[in-house]
């Protein structure tokens, strides 16, 4: 069985789906391994590494991938790359699941089994797979890292002979897996953190971590986290209590992260244009969820815009601004999720397409789209 590892067809994506450590890993299995040449660039990975560890290097995407029985990418693959793969090629990426569908049936027809591992279900044995948890967390951590670099002050406490320096006001939005790892940098640094969510569960979670927790806590509040371990859409009810609430904090707050996603659909909008005008000159955001239409009125993708004295950061893929750690991590979820799919003896590729975690992630194969969330319409 060969596995191949394109460079990514983005050129601004630093990220690589397999490193010299899974490389390795996967030539204890049995398994060859081909690498596109400069793939592993962005992560601070030159091709001998990856020679050093086992696999062949590719000059061209054709060489890489066009006899290669499973695929692995950081992205969805380009339509040249589809093109450069064979019928029955087994290929595995975040495919951004809910976004172009014409893109995804392209997929099916090429004749790929195409596996979304966004969709990776939210069950321990997963747990080691898990790309959003692996990327989000050190999204959480950089988008700290980022505000403590723009913000014109101290982050911790500090008492000298010429004065104090007040120590950092921190709000995170949304204490999932990205928030928990921002309140935890931020405490590390000295802010003073708070931080919100809509699911009860993150109230304690927060807590632990030494950050206070403030949200609107009434009975919607207590059904909001659905069986899938996500927030739901709360109504407009609640929104506007939520608002009320985070329109009187933000005035006092230094620096905002906000996280808050929902699977499928837009991020909801949680900081206002007046709340933002509401901050004081030099106050920092930072908007984790920009890239799914934003958390904050005034963010823009890709931009760091500066609105009335207040600096918005809206970069994409924070994750990937951590490339050779985000590799590193995204590397070993794939490997993880192949492991049970290679037959120890044979090296060859067994899968059970009734185990829960490949339903689970399998989104085309025999020439359709098969995954019941993009037939229903429905949402994790
Ligand atoms: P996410 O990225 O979908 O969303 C980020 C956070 O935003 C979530 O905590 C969500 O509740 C919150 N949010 C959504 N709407 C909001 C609103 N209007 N106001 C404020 N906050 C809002 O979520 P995530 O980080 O991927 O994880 C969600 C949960 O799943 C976490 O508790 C995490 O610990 C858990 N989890 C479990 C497993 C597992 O069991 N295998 C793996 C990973 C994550």
């Amino acid at each position: 069985m060969k596995i191949a590892v394109p460079a990514e067809a983005d050129t601004s994506e630093a990220r690589v789906a397999a490193t010299p450590e899974t490389v390795k890993k996967f030539r204890g299995l049995g398994v060859t391994v081909a690498v596109e040449a400069g793939a592993g660039t962005g992560s601070d990975i030159p091709d001998p590494a990856f020679r050093d560890a086992g696999a062949s290097v590719a000059k061209t995407l054709a060489g890489a991938v066009g006899d290669a029985d499973v695929v692995l990418t950081v992205r969805r693959p380009s339509a040249e790359q589809v093109a450069a793969m064979k019928a029955g090629t087994v290929i595995a990426g975040q495919m951004d699941p809910f976004g172009d569908v014409a893109g995804l049936e392209a997929m099916a027809k090429a004749g790929l089994t195409v596996f979304s591992l966004e969709l990776m279900p939210r069950i321990t044995r997963a747990q080691t797979m898990d790309v959003l948890s692996s990327q989000s967390n050190l999204a959480g951590y950089k988008a700290v890292i980022d505000a403590a670099a723009t913000y014109g002050r101290a982050m911790p406490m500090m008492m000298t002979a010429a004065g104090t320096v007040a120590p950092a006001k921190v709000f995170i939005m949304g204490a999932g897996v990205a928030g928990l790892q921002a309140i935890a940098t931020a405490r590390r640094l000295g802010a003073i953190v708070t931080a919100t969510d809509v699911r009860p569960a993150a109230k304690e979670q927060v807590a632990s971590l030494g950050a206070k927790f403030i949200a609107v806590e009434d009975d919607e509040f207590r059904e909001a986290e659905t069986a899938g371990g996500y927030a739901k859409e709360m109504s407009a009810e609640y929104r506007e209590k939520q608002r009320a609430l985070v329109a009187e904090h933000v005035t006092s707050q230094d620096i905002i992260i906000t996280t808050a996603l929902i699977p499928g659909r837009p991020a909801p909008e949680l900081i206002s244009r007046a709340m933002v005008e509401s901050m004081k000159p030099g106050s920092v955001i930072v908007d984790l969820a920009v890239e799914r239409g934003g958390n904050c009125a005034v963010s823009r993708p890709g931009k760091v815009v500066r609105h009335k004295g207040v600096t918005v950061i809206g970069h994409l893929n924070v994750a990937g601004r951590l490339a050779a750690d985000a590799s590193s991590l995204y590397a070993r979820n794939v490997f993880n999720f192949f492991q049970p799919l290679i037959d120890g003896e044979t090296g060859a590729l067994k899968i059970d397409f009734d185990d829960e975690i490949v339903a689970g992630t399998l989104i085309a194969r025999d020439g359709a789209l098969v995954h019941p969330m993009l037939k229903t319409g429905d949402k994790p």
